[in-house]
């Protein structure tokens, strides 16, 4: 069996209007069908801005860089208002203490990680 592409025809509300070809086999749809083209809701809001982040939802919380416990996620910029240089601690992801069993490894895994994000 062939693969068929159908076009769509959609509106600026991501609605589907139209299906198939002009020429023949196309039919109007008469309820508007919402599409979701760009699914949205699989990243987490920004409790502060309520931006979306880059944080997928599904991530869990212990690989999540910007994670406020009992309050939620912040957006990168939220996470790093106010000047680096102001910022008296880091925190680091608590997966690292168990992931680089080594101390010298997780000192330089921790130096790494407080040179990208601070
Ligand atoms: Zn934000």
């Amino acid at each position: 069996m062939g693969e068929h592409h159908v076009p769509l025809q959609i509106d600026e509300n991501n609605n589907v209007t139209k299906v198939g070809h002009d020429m023949g086999g196309s039919y109007e749809i008469k309820e508007a069908v919402q599409l979701e083209l760009f699914p949205n809701d699989i990243y987490e809001d920004c409790i502060l801005c309520g931006c979306k982040t880059t944080t997928l939802k599904s991530t869990h919380v212990d690989f999540r860089t910007g994670y406020i416990e009992g309050a939620g996620q912040l957006c990168r910029e939220c996470y790093m208002k106010g000047s680096s240089d102001s910022r008296e601690h880091i925190s680091i992801p608590k997966h690292y203490i168990k992931t680089y069993p080594n101390d010298m490894e997780l000192g330089e895994k921790v130096r790494q990680f407080y040179y990208q994000n601070y």
